[in-house]
């Protein structure tokens, strides 16, 4: 395990301990989310207590879990049978508690097909609001089989994926896990990075490595789970009550600020960040979508994306009662207005 001393967004070095717990491996935690703690404990990490820290950037405001893990961890972690045993895990959990939240909000969960069809119609319309010419040539980063792409009918679609699998990819996409040839189709006009962020250990350096891939201009479209809000609830619980923070597989807990934050470091103006419902394996999950144009140069920070973490649960309750009172998403993907600087 690492010990991260500098915030993984903006680098500063005033770290905030909101909760802390040691996680131990346990016999007898047999189920939900306790059997993922302890598939980690027992498969990744070589040592089977460690004590856990949910810090927060007193500068940028980003969540992230410390330590967390090394590289060889990390490798251990996503190799196959642990990335499958995860898997199982994981959708436990979920079905254990989301289920109700699921039913209340989104009335397109549980059906694969139309699921895939709204994510499908939801990237492609929150982008070509921003980009009225055809998009020539585009990357899914992790992108599996290309499902999520198919309907940039004009583009070239390409997915770059670690452990791709030539066979199950979708017609006119293309797929590589080289980085090496990545390299050689660039430019790109649109980059897609869905569900990757809050897994890595710099999220910084990945989003820079990608520069090199894109002009002035290019798009960068950009889906995590929004889940710093739970941390925070725990943290300010913990008043009250006794709560945890656990080992988990995600390490950074983006809220939208901190997103816009990263971007910006990396040269990126945010033309669009909100919280949206997103029907994902069966259950609706409350992800943060984001579009930014690369503008060629790094900016400097401006205080003004960087609002109280209250701001941001304000709008997120708001938008959850909003949302709950549209439980026929199908077919009627978002239309965003520009985020406005
Ligand atoms: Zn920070």
């Amino acid at each position: 395990m690492i010990h991260l001393k500098t915030c993984p967004i903006c680098d500063c070095h005033e770290l905030h301990p909101l909760l802390s717990t040691v996680n131990r491996y346990d016999e007898n935690f047999a189920s939900h989310r306790n059997a993922e703690i302890n598939h980690i404990l027992k498969n990744v990490l070589d040592i089977d207590e460690v004590q856990i820290s949910a810090l927060q950037c007193q500068e940028c405001k980003h969540l992230f879990l410390s330590p967390t893990f090394s590289q060889q961890e990390i490798e251990r972690l996503y190799s196959t049978q642990s990335a499958e045993q995860m898997h199982v895990f994981y959708q436990k959990a979920e079905q254990h508690s989301g289920r109700s939240y699921q039913e209340e909000t989104c009335s397109v969960s549980g059906n694969r097909s139309e699921e895939l069809s709204f994510r499908q119609q939801f990237i492609r319309d929150v982008v070509l609001n921003f980009r009225k010419k055809d998009i020539g040539k585009l990357l899914d980063i992790g992108g599996a089989n290309g499902e999520n792409i198919l309907l940039f009918k004009q583009a070239q679609k390409y997915v770059y994926d670690l452990d791709l699998r030539p066979e199950n990819l979708a017609p006119e996409v293309e797929g590589t896990s080289s980085i090496a040839e990545v390299q050689q189709l660039a430019p790109f006009d649109l980059l897609i990075s869905t569900h990757t962020l809050e897994h890595i250990v710099s999220p910084k350096a990945m989003i820079s490595d990608y520069t090199a891939f894109i002009r002035e201009g290019s798009l960068f479209y950009i889906e995590v789970p929004s889940e710093y809000l739970s941390i925070l609830m725990k943290h300010y619980l913990s008043r009250f009550r006794e709560t945890r923070v656990d080992i988990h597989w995600h390490i950074n807990f983006f809220s939208p600020s901190s997103l816009k934050r990263l971007m910006e470091q990396c040269g990126f103006r945010p033309l669009y960040v909100k919280t949206h419902l997103m029907p994902y394996n069966d259950l609706s999950m409350r992800v943060i979508v984001g579009v930014f144009e690369y503008t060629g140069a790094p900016q400097s920070f401006s205080p003004r994306f960087n609002p109280v973490w209250w701001q941001e649960f304000a709008n997120d309750f708001l938008q959850t009662l909003y949302l709950k009172g549209h439980r026929k998403l199908l077919g009627t993907a978002p239309k965003p207005k520009p985020f406005s600087i």
